[in-house]
């Protein structure tokens, strides 16, 4: 017997046969003999409309209201599911973040985990009782107020909740099956991997693939919970889904567990970063943060920065910024125009950050230098580089995404 807690995403709950068959994937668990507690994500499409439905009623709207409206579809789910089970025979029950409680911080929208209280469900488990948790919400408990953990926070609450039940594994059900070189949807040849490195898919995420959301990496990283992703799609009573060991899918997992590690792992994308260029501006000591201290006093993240070396005491600076931030980051600079003594900002939100990913890195040279070529033999400009020890980032328009992806997917040897 082994505890689990199995997580179910949009699509794998987009409608009421789609919701049958988590449930058929729950009870073949359960018939395995497993204690279960699941967490299921709202209708695909459903918080969409209804962050759409606060923005229309108002651009600029209260963030505790915003939580009490976008954490509803993830109500209605982990009810259906509970009936589901009911009428199979197993008996559930559904929660909501604020019953378990799931404490958050108040940063309402955005919110952090502090704990979960999987005590009551626990003790539920001896009566043979599924618990079906609504993800992606919890609860501000010193005001009581509903809060949410960001887009894609379903995955942040199953791991919490898998740290917080002790549980043995936690498998993240998804529409793909498993997590792949590269988004399978944009490149044919990606292949799945059957490991991942903790530190490997912290970068995937935080550049662009939204197979996982960061945090709940973050959380499995720090609580070592052993954490796959899998399918939802196949079907729930194929025999090789019932035998022991480990599930078909991707396990996020140490390094060292890792045999064979390739130089590089995966290539990531985001399309929701913009550029950002400053103009002739007079390169003396202060004006680095001349630039940058007006941006950060307005809460807007820089990520990649450029500056040439200056020719005739003036020089160029390029960054990104949140795409979301554009408007208000040039509004920002504009605003500090005569203080920085700059001749002109110029933008542009048609780029994407492209970036290779890998621990192998570490120890091989030439890795940046392949990546240069290729993409300069396909006649695609860099707009800004940036690295860590085992990332490389480059910005490019936004139009050669697909050819520059699958290029360098290739040219490391990543394709199927
Ligand atoms: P869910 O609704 O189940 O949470 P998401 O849409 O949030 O699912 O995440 C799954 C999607 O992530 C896949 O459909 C796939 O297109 C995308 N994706 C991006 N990069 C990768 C990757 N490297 N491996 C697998 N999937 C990826
Ligand atoms: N339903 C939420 C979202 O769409 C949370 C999730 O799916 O993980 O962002
Ligand atoms: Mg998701």
């Amino acid at each position: 017997m082994a505890r689990l807690v199995m997580k179910f995403g949009g699509t794998s709950v987009a409608n009421i046969e789609r919701i049958r068959n988590v449930a058929r994937h729950v009870k073949r668990e359960i018939e395995a003999g497993h204690e279960v507690a699941v967490v299921v994500s709202a209708m695909s499409g459903k918080t969409n409309e209804l962050v759409a439905w606060c923005r229309e009623t108002a651009v600029l709207h209260d963030a505790r209201e915003y939580d009490a409206i976008v954490a509803s579809g993830e109500q209605v789910t982990s009810g259906l599911l509970a009936i589901a089970l009911q009428d199979m025979g197993i008996p559930a029950r559904s929660w909501q973040g604020w019953q378990l409680p799931i404490s958050t911080d108040d940063a309402h929208g955005a919110a952090r985990i502090l704990s979960v209280n999987g005590d009551e469900i626990v003790k539920r488990f001896a009566e043979g009782e599924v618990a079906v948790i609504a993800g992606f919400q919890g609860m501000h408990v010193p005001t009581g107020r509903i809060t949410t953990l960001g887009r894609g926070g379903s995955d942040t609450s199953a791991v919490a909740v898998a740290a917080g039940i002790k549980a043995d594994r936690c498998d993240i059900y998804t529409d793909v099956d498993g997590v792949y070189t590269t988004d399978p949807r944009i490149v044919p040849k990606a292949r799945r991997l059957e490991k991942i490195a903790f530190e490997e898919m912290l970068e995937m995420a935080s550049l662009g693939a939204k197979v996982l959301q960061v945090r709940s990496v973050e959380l499995a990283m720090v609580h070592n919970v052993r954490t796959f992703v899998r399918s939802s799609f196949t079907d729930p009573d194929a025999p090789e889904l019932k035998t022991a060991g480990d599930p078909p899918g991707t396990l996020i997992c140490d390094e060292e567990e890792i045999v064979e590690s390739e130089v590089v792992t995966g290539i990531a994308f985001a399309r929701d970063e913009a550029q950002i260029s400053i103009r002739h501006v007079p390169d003396k000591p202060g004006i680095a943060a001349g630039v940058f201290v007006p941006l950060a006093d307005a809460h807007i993240n820089v990520d990649m920065i450029v500056q040439n070396i200056s020719a005739e005491g003036f020089t160029d600076i390029t960054f990104t910024v949140p795409t979301a931030d554009f408007e208000r980051a040039k509004a920002a600079l504009a605003g500090a125009r005569e203080e920085i003594g700059f001749q002109a900002v110029e933008g542009a939100t048609d780029v994407v950050k492209i970036s290779i990913i890998g621990i192998g890195m570490r120890s091989h040279a030439g890795v940046a230098a392949r990546a240069f070529k290729a993409l300069s033999e396909r006649g695609i400009n860099i707009r800004a580089i940036s690295t860590s020890e085992i990332k490389i980032s480059v910005l490019i328009d936004a139009a050669y995404t697909e050819l520059a992806v699958r290029t360098l997917h290739s040219v490391y040897g990543l394709d199927a």
